[in-house]
């Protein structure tokens, strides 16, 4: 179903929709932002290990032996991934959102929290706790000012632990952030950093240890492997010394009544500590699996394909007056297959819903859970607040309030993003 290699076959290509003419269409899934279709390859070898699955860790018989060896060598997989450094680790969780509230958990008592305003909530809300201090940065419209904007805030933070928080590539815009001088500048002032990959993993090869983050998060279901598994990795220090993410068995070393009546516990160290309860394995087994095939079919040929794609996207839009893509840093940025939008005179629900129901193209409207970010884009810091991706009432001709965004990547055929020029 793609023209790319095999490992990177996606399923879904064959699902027909109906279309209010009351014919039938193949489906064009151009919301990978949000879920991306799983490989085939990821099913399969989801298939293959599902008859032999056991609980993992703590069985002596031999499918739970299978079962630990296949979960602990899906965590070395994602170490290879990443590129993760020596004393890094990886703690399997339920996909970006719960990764970084495990890590603002995670932090010291005291830590300041740096996030520019622009970012996805999951990247912008965990912060919000007892014990920390947030500074959000106002959105920067260039990467030297992005990068001048951290800096001024950290040379004016107390001492004490710091932690900066930055999205590698915008699930409105897709852009990419300057994550490497980003990520030197907080380093020059004493912050950690974690990255929010949700959207960059898919796209491009990461590498932890030439990036320099001290953190990084990703979802298994925007990398092509089924919901419920996620990834947080980096530094052992801080994750070994917090409070468990979950309390309960697993994280639990030793469990002993006191003299008094009081239960001590000795909490594990290393990704135990916070993967309490019996774990996701087939989820984390689909994660690795995933990582494997992203790996051999190589990232260069992923990104040449998906560039052309975007050119082609991004050329066909130029053509008609009405569109405006919206974008933060302009001809600076580059962008992954992610591209948001609005139509003059259109209400961006009713132009998605259109797509739909016209032409079973399946795009995404609303603020894309970056409210703050996609009400700068669209000049009007007094839009109605809105759910995530819930429709916004606008009138043909208004100030647009939301968007319409398109995405893609590995298995998007060039039909998909030529049906969409053409109904647009
Ligand atoms: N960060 C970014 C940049 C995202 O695009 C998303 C998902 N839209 C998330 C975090 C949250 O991911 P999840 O819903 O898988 O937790």
């Amino acid at each position: 179903a793609t023209d790319l290699c095999s490992p990177l076959a996606v399923l879904g290509h064959d699902v027909q929709v109906p279309l209010v003419s009351g014919e039938k269409v193949g489906y064009a899934a151009l919301d990978y932002a949000a879920s991306s279709p799983a490989l085939q390859r990821v099913w399969d070898d989801v298939a293959a290990y599902a008859p032999y699955y056991g609980s993992v860790h703590r069985g002596a018989g031999y499918l739970s032996q299978l079962s630990t060896d296949l979960f602990e060598q899906s965590r070395r997989t994602v170490e290879e991934f990443l590129d993760l450094r020596e004393d890094d680790q990886v703690v399997f969780t339920r996909a970006t959102t719960d990764s970084l509230n495990l890590l603002a958990g995670a932090l010291p008592a005291g830590t300041r929290v740096f996030a520019f305003e622009t970012e996805h909530h999951a990247s912008l809300l965990p912060w919000r706790r007892e014990g920390l201090t947030v500074g959000y940065l106002r959105a920067p419209r260039s990467h030297a000012e992005a990068v001048a904007r951290l800096a001024e805030a950290l040379a004016e933070a107390p001492e004490g632990p710091k932690l900066f928080c930055v999205t590698g590539a915008s699930n409105v815009t897709g852009e990419l952030w300057p994550v490497a001088e980003l990520t030197e500048t907080a380093h020059r002032y004493g912050a950690r950093v974690v990255l929010d990959a949700a959207q960059l993993a898919p796209h491009h090869r990461v590498s932890v240890r030439e990036l320099g983050v001290d953190w990084i998060a990703f979802s298994g279901h925007k990398l092509y492997a089924p919901f419920g598994a996620g990834v947080l990795a980096g530094r052992s220090d801080w994750l070994d010394a917090a409070e468990p993410y979950l309390a309960g068995g697993g994280a639990s070393r030793t469990v002993a009544r006191e003299a008094d009546g009081s239960v001590a516990v000795e909490w594990q160290t290393g990704p135990a500590r916070h993967e309490a309860g019996s774990p996701n394995v087939i989820g984390a087994y689909a994660v690795a699996s995933a990582c494997r095939a992203l790996t051999e079919a190589g990232f260069d040929a992923l990104e040449a394909r998906e560039q052309r794609l975007i050119a082609r996207l991004t050329a066909g839009l130029a053509e008609i007056p009405e569109v405006r893509v919206l974008s933060l840093f302009g001809e600076e940025a580059a962008r992954v297959g992610v591209l948001s939008f609005v139509v003059q005179g259109w209400n961006s629900s009713h132009f998605s819903a259109a797509l739909s129901a016209e032409y079973g193209i399946g795009v995404r409207d609303g603020l894309f859970c970056a409210h703050p970010l996609v009400r700068t884009l669209l000049g009007g810091e007094d839009a109605t607040p809105s759910e995530c991706g819930a429709p916004e009432p606008s009138l043909p001709g208004e100030r647009s309030l939301n968007a319409i965004r398109v995405s893609f990547g590995a298995g998007t055929p060039d039909e998909h993003l030529d049906r969409f020029l053409t109904a647009v």
